[in-house]
């Protein structure tokens, strides 16, 4: 088993949640057929850029989104993914730039 490092339950104390299920959203296989950890994340929460790597397009504040890591990570390594390049990670295997 890889050890992960100890980590006393941060994210759950902040959100004052259930642990998993709600905490950590759904779980979904990745593009590399990882589980990995899929939350939605609400326009308003969304007060940063992020890179998307599906598309390699930047994602403004304000857009909804989700943001990914891999399950076996835990969450140091997270993406924030347009949710429809998320979707559609499976059949767009390679990035694309669309304009
Ligand atoms: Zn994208």
């Amino acid at each position: 088993m890889p050890r992960r490092k100890p980590r006393p339950r941060d994210r759950n104390s902040r959100s004052g949640s259930t642990p998993l299920g709600d905490v950590f959203g759904r779980t979904e296989s990745g593009p590399d057929d990882e589980s990995y950890i899929v939350r939605t994340v609400p326009g308003n929460r969304a007060v940063k850029i992020y890179r998307c790597p599906g598309c390699d397009h930047e994602i403004a504040p304000g857009v909804a989104h989700i943001v990914a890591w891999a399950f076996d990570g835990g969450g140091d390594d997270r993406r924030h993914w347009h949710s429809g390049c998320w979707n559609g990670r499976k059949t767009r295997r390679i990035t694309r730039r669309w304009s």
